[in-house]
């Protein structure tokens, strides 16, 4: 039993590799999340290994397919399979059944968003969707601020506004970020600019988007001493906020530091 799963295009045809095509060709079957999408990649390749759907909630029937079929390829919408996609899901399954996992490389939208930001490579945070709403949200936020390094968000076009809206009020409205949008498709672009000035441009986007943002400062010696001083004083939240910025610390940036503090004593 082989599970092999297949990144496909995220927008151009031609992004796949030979090899994906052959193990497409070869194998007992095609799972896809959406049939209809694969249909027309199969179809443009002149592919007809049999095509079932396989979804987030349908993982299970992965031991029915196994029962007649000895490799499974597994496609998602677009790009690498298990990259905020049921893929990564799918791969716990195959491995609880005793399957062999395999993964090709291949088409995802995280980096060439993330290279084409110009922002630093070496290290980056990848944050795939933020969680919808709520404490975890900011403190997700707060934390990505912290970390000190490029941050890399899906993000769906309608919530994009709100996003970079919350992205302002952790980072500060001068920061810099890069909008990648449609990549590899007609329209691709890749915005560089501030957040206010994305916040401007992108009121009302259409399209698939990733956000990158560029690495914040990490806590100065200054800082890290005044929050040992204070939270070792018992100061937490709003207390610590006000203590910090009484210190001279700027209102966001106090803001973030307590965040993480709390997300920490978690
Ligand atoms: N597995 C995919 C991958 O490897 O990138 C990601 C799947 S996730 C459900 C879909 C998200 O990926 C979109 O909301 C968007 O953030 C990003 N995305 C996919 N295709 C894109 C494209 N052509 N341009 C920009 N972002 C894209």
């Amino acid at each position: 039993m082989k599970l092999v799963l297949v990144p496909t295009p995220i927008g151009n045809l031609e992004d796949i590799t030979l090899r994906a095509l052959r193990v497409l060709r070869e194998a007992g079957v095609v799972a896809a999340e959406d049939t209809r999408r694969t249909r027309r990649l199969l179809d443009h390749y002149g592919i007809e290994t049999p095509l079932v759907r396989l979804d987030q909630h349908t993982v299970s029937r992965l031991a029915g397919l196994f029962e007649t079929r000895e490799t499974v390829a597994y496609v998602t919408d677009a790009g690498t399979p298990g990259i905020s996609d049921p893929g990564a899901e799918l791969v716990g399954e195959a491995l609880r059944l005793g399957a062999a996992v395999e993964v090709l490389p291949g088409p995802t939208a995280l980096i060439p968003a993330l290279v084409a930001s110009g922002f630093p490579t070496a290290r980056f945070s990848f944050e795939g969707f933020l969680p919808k709403k709520g404490g975890l949200r900011r403190r997700r936020l707060a934390h990505l601020v912290l970390e000190g390094r490029t941050a890399v968000l899906y993000e769906s076009p309608h919530r994009l506004a709100k996003t970079l809206r919350e992205l302002a009020e952790v980072y500060g409205e001068d920061h810099p970020v890069a909008v990648a949008r449609e990549l590899t498709k007609v329209h691709e672009e890749v915005f560089r600019g501030t957040i206010r000035e994305a916040m401007a441009r992108f009121a009302r986007p259409k399209g698939e988007v990733v956000l990158v943002l560029a690495p914040a400062e990490a806590p100065s010696p200054d800082e890290t001493a005044l929050l040992e001083s204070f939270v070792g004083q018992g100061l937490t939240g709003k207390a610590l906020v006000e203590a910090l910025v009484e210190a001279g610390v700027a209102k966001n940036r106090a803001y973030r530091l307590a965040v993480e503090v709390g997300r920490r004593s978690q």
